[in-house]
């Protein structure tokens, strides 16, 4: 558990991203983190990288409900002091902390309030000796690092940890992970890290976390951009909303258009996307340029909308519904899309 949300065993798979302020700057901090939840993290993971910014992830703490993650490298103080603000997670690799009775102390504070470890591996920051016995980083070298962790978590008899075995080559974060879901029984956070830019960042991560989920590897997710931490959310639902293993907000199902179309497909996709991004029900709504597609998407979406000369068709739950004049398409859609979350939600009141 990290505060009130299960990690692992049969939970939905947890969506997270961090955020890139200063964590000093707590107003900062603190609108991000909301920002990120907004579109629908379920846990925010931040960098604590002094003394001086415990007070900081402090007041983040108490001004928040999400689950949140302190990222901690080397300082056992640090950690001790976010144990003690109410931090729901630390992500440290207690090989880095340093001497034992270091280690052994930060690991009992931890499992005396509850709080797990994530112990995270990252193919850039491979211990020397790894890279010395392997030559270069490679899953097996990943896997030696994250036992390595896992063992003085078991020495001081922590079963609460979850595991990342990241790196920015796709083949081998897949493989690392594909080895050590094989050793352990804990949960694993996956990621492809240094990913690159929104798109870049975005393919890379899809293929390797995509193979992953396919193979049931997988409990918690981030998808690691050079962008802003939002978009890291938006990827990470649209992966697990692809492939049907969670579903939230509007699934946008579209033609990508050509010299059939009826009307701009891309605008009124972009449009929609951008007006429908708050809702967080889900619901499949298609938007198809002309006939050759759009009867039979629409009957498979809650709301669908087949391009006609002038005027367009609006299908509801597979049937025709109305026909909307081109120019004024985005705004009937929207509206009736609203409408109907607002059914949903009432109903499930
Ligand atoms: S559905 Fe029609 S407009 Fe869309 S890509 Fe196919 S033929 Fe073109």
């Amino acid at each position: 558990m990290l505060g009130n949300l299960p990690i692992g065993g049969g939970a939905p798979i947890a969506v997270q991203s961090m955020t890139n302020t200063d964590t000093l700057d707590t107003a900062a901090t603190l609108k991000q983190v909301k920002q990120i939840q907004g579109h629908g993290a379920d846990l925010v993971r931040i960098s604590v990288p002094s003394i001086e910014a415990v007070d900081a992830f402090t007041k983040v703490r108490n001004a928040v409900e999400i689950p949140l993650i302190a990222d901690i490298h080397f300082d056992y103080k640090i950690a001790l002091a976010t144990i003690e603000a109410g931090v729901d997670c630390l992500r440290i690799n207690p090989g880095n902390i340093g001497k034992q009775d270091k280690i052994r102390e930060v690991i009992h504070a931890a499992k005396d309030k509850g709080v797990p470890i994530r112990v995270g591996v990252n193919a850039g920051s491979l211990e020397k000796d790894l890279q010395k016995k392997y030559g270069e980083p490679n899953p097996l070298a990943l896997v030696e690092s994250a036992m390595r962790n896992i063992d003085y978590l078991d020495k001081f008899d922590m079963p609460d940890f979850k595991v990342s075995v990241k790196a920015s080559d796709v083949m081998m974060a897949v493989e690392a992970y594909r080895i050590l879901a094989k050793k352990i029984e804990q949960p694993l956070h996956i990621g492809i890290t240094e990913a690159g830019g929104l798109r870049n960042g975005a393919v890379k991560s899809s293929m390797g976390l995509g193979v992953l989920l396919m193979e049931g590897i997988g409990d918690t997710l981030r998808v690691s951009l050079a962008a802003d931490p939002v978009e890291e959310i938006k990827v990470g639902w649209d992966m697990l909303k692809g492939l049907r293993i969670r579903n939230r907000g509007i699934n946008i199902i579209a033609c990508p258009g050509c010299a059939r179309q009826n009307f701009d497909v891309i605008q009124a996709v972009n449009q929609l996307e951008n007006e429908l991004e708050d809702i967080a029900t889900p619901m499949d709504v298609a938007v198809i340029g002309c006939v050759v597609n759009g009867p039979g998407e629409a009957k498979e979406s809650g709301i669908g909308l087949t391009g006609g000369k002038k005027e367009s068709l609006i299908y509801m739950g597979g049937k025709a519904h109305k026909k909307v004049t081109n120019d004024n398409l985005v705004d009937e859609l929207s509206k009736l899309v609203r409408d109907e979350v607002a059914k949903t939600i009432a109903k499930s009141k």
